[in-house]
């Protein structure tokens, strides 16, 4: 099964015409999740040709408009197009009433159903969980509340080890129950266990997204090991008193993150309009975690 990630926007603030402002579509098992949905992400998905009506999960980091402007837009294109199939919005403490009052004011919604799960600030743990993955939530430190997001697969059924199968000469019909782990005795009394005709699950895969935060070394302990990693860094070291400011990360504090988490990879994001080349924000990350992506709009991850 996939698990991957489009990074449909990489620019902070301001939409421009080289850099969208935040949104992901994470593929994760059969779930497609939006997370955060800055202004005009339906453009993007239609540029990078993302199937939108498949999503079914919208998380929310905080209610920056870099983050939510483009939400009502795309909601209401889904619902002209047709859509009946509910969405479940997870996010901040006041995400149900930006959109419905704005669907109030102009007359729009009565379409599919939508799901709200509002989070309090500093709220941590689970706040989604199906057969093939969940999601938790913990808290990152920015202006406004603002959430991170873990997305872990559970581990999936045990592989058949077919010819140790063939041998056991019993019939096909009991595969389903050896790869999810029972034995099984067949009608001739043949006694067969799971663990000798089959292979360990394929390893789970995780990935995390912080955004948007100032270096905060709290999160470390939700992020542990994590595959990939998608940490902000709006800024560069010589601005890291702006970043302190304003509650964003410099490069180099989301390579001391990734390292610290154990995490495999890192993709760098939310970068700064002020910035002509990403050159710099690779080197200096690359001093502290060697496995730094800086992504264009429309990137693709496998996790
Ligand atoms: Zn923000």
């Amino acid at each position: 099964m996939s698990f991957n990630v489009t990074i449909l926007g990489t620019g902070a603030a301001v939409p421009t015409l080289k850099r969208g402002t935040t949104a992901q579509l994470v593929n994760c098992q059969q779930r497609s999740i939006l997370i955060d949905c800055g202004e005009a992400t339906q453009l993007q998905m239609r540029k990078f040709q993302v199937k939108f009506q498949n999503i079914q999960l919208v998380l929310i980091s905080h209610l920056h408009g870099d983050h939510v402007f483009g939400l009502p837009g795309l909601i209401s294109t889904m619902q002209l197009l047709g859509r009946t199939a509910p969405i479940t919005i997870i996010g901040p403490k006041g995400i149900k009433e930006f959109l419905l009052s704005q669907f109030k004011l102009v007359g729009l919604y009565n379409g599919f159903p939508l799901n709200f799960t509002e989070l309090v600030p500093q709220q941590e743990g689970l706040v989604f969980e199906d057969k093939c993955l969940e999601i938790k939530t913990f808290p990152l430190s920015h202006r406004i509340a603002t959430h991170g997001y873990r997305i872990d697969e559970k581990p999936g059924n045990r592989r058949l080890d077919k010819e140790a199968f063939e041998k056991t000469g019993v019939s096909t019909s009991y595969i389903n129950k050896l790869i999810s782990g029972e034995d099984i005795e067949d009608n001739n009394g043949v006694v067969v266990h799971s663990e000798d005709v089959t292979y360990s699950p394929k390893p789970t895969k995780s990935y995390a997204f912080c955004s948007d935060t100032a270096y905060h070394p709290p999160i470390i302990e939700h992020l542990t090991d994590v595959d990939l990693l998608y940490h902000e860094a709006t800024f560069i070291d010589k601005e890291s008193e702006r970043a302190t400011d304003t509650f964003h990360s410099t490069a180099k504090q989301a390579a001391t993150i990734a390292l610290k988490a154990n995490a495999k990879r890192l993709i760098l994001g939310h970068f700064s309009a002020r910035y002509k080349t990403m050159d710099a924000h690779l080197e200096e990350a690359q001093t502290i975690f060697e496995r730094v992506f800086i992504p264009e709009d429309g990137e693709f991850f496998n996790v």
